[in-house]
């Protein structure tokens, strides 16, 4: 077990041309379960491979424990990667897809390996595949013994790049569980690629969110959806999506007002954004989640008054589409059950606005 470190990570393709992972630094605790995340094209796969050794960094290091591991070969990291295609040997027996790695790295007598394969099998509740050929399991069963070959490998990291995309919705969750499982009972650090937020929500200790090979936001999951360092974040975290409204600020009275163009949208901010309007009509992005929108009693402070565009049943929710700004949508419950065209008031808590600037996103309040 050991933890990871990258330091001033950088690799580009095409002699320059393509920057994929642009300055990454990262450090990864002994025993932690971090998750990177981002949208297609920004870079997770190739800090994976990086990590694995399997692409050479252009510039940068890579620490695993208190080595230096920038220069090793892959085969020579202690690391164990799980694959989307869970990349078997067709004509191998599951047994033997298993012990490959072992029987390649280790002087293991075929006992020991056996020993070995059978306990991450039994981990894995595929004992009883063990003389199948991969042709004869279902996808589900493929990724069970793609983790067991790493689990037999002890490793100090696991490396896990998009292991759940091909696996149906149900059996993506199951897997979810499981792998979380076998990560605590063993202790191994891990690093989890996914392009899906929600996946990386459940089960990052940490999350890493990735734009344009450029570290966005690292932190704990319920820290990076309260409080995003930028609109970019605000918007790929959460779901449905955060609203975002254009707005100019006034200072009304000694209070703070955001209005919109069409003088439609006003709300009364917290003190702490107050003080950071430099000029009347400046602008920002307000940030709202659709959570946080809540139907009016009519008391509040913080009242807007708009038209349901559409309602959308999800079961437990209604996402109502609000003629606020383009998909600005309220979750509310489902006994909340307005018609389309029905005007109707929201409100939302001056804590749960975030505003951004609106030229760079960064978080302003
Ligand atoms: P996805 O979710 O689609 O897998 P990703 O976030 O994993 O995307 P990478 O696969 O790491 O992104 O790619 C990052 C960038 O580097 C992309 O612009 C990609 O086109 C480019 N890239 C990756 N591998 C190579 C390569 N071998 N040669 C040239 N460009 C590459």
């Amino acid at each position: 077990m050991a933890s990871l470190r990258l330091k001033n990570l950088r690799k580009e393709f095409d002699r320059g041309q393509i920057v994929a992972v642009d300055d990454l630094n990262l450090d990864i605790e002994d025993g932690e379960f971090v998750t990177l995340v981002g949208p297609s094209g920004c870079g997770k796969t190739t800090t994976l491979r990086m990590i694995a050794g399997l692409e050479r960094a252009t510039s940068g290091n890579i620490y695993i424990g208190d080595d230096d591991v920038t220069d090793v070969h892959a085969k020579n990291r202690d690391v164990a990667m799980v694959f989307q295609n869970y990349a078997l040997y067709p004509h191998k027996t599951v047994e033997e897809n298993m012990s490959f790695g072992l029987r390649m790295s280790t002087d293991l007598s075929k006992d020991e390996r056996y020993e070995r394969v059978y306990e991450a099998a039994e981990m894995m509740g595929i004992e009883d595949l063990l003389d199948d050929k991969p042709d004869e399991l279902s996808g589900g069963q493929k990724q069970r013994v793609a983790l067991g070959r790493a689990i037999v490998r002890e490793p100090d990291i696991f490396l896990f790049d998009e292991p759940l995309s091909n696996l149906d919705a149900k059996l993506r969750t199951t897997m979810r569980t499981e792998i979380q499982r076998i990560q605590q009972e063993l202790g191994i650090t891990a690093v989890y690629v996914t392009h899906d937020q929600e996946e990386a929500m459940t089960m990052g200790d940490r999350i890493v969110i990735l734009r344009d090979g450029e570290l966005q936001q690292m932190g704990a999951p319920t820290t990076v959806y309260e409080n995003p360092t930028n609109s970019f974040v605000g918007g790929f975290v959460g779901s449905p999506s955060m609203n975002f409204i254009d707005v100019r600020a006034t200072n009304d009275s000694g209070e703070v007002v955001l209005r919109d163009g069409e003088g439609d949208f006003s709300c009364h901010l917290s003190s702490s954004f107050s003080g950071r309007i430099e000029s009347a009509n400046e602008q920002f992005t307000v940030g709202i989640r659709p959570e946080d929108v809540f139907p009016a009693t009519g008391e509040e402070r913080n009242v807007l008054e708009t038209t349901v565009e559409v309602v959308e049943p999800i079961g437990s929710d209604n996402y109502l589409y609000l003629d606020l700004a383009e998909d600005f949508i309220a979750r509310v419950g489902s006994d909340v059950e307005p018609a389309p065209g029905d005007r109707i008031q929201v409100t939302f808590a001056e804590d749960d606005v975030h505003v951004f600037d609106s030229e760079n996103g960064k978080v302003v309040a």
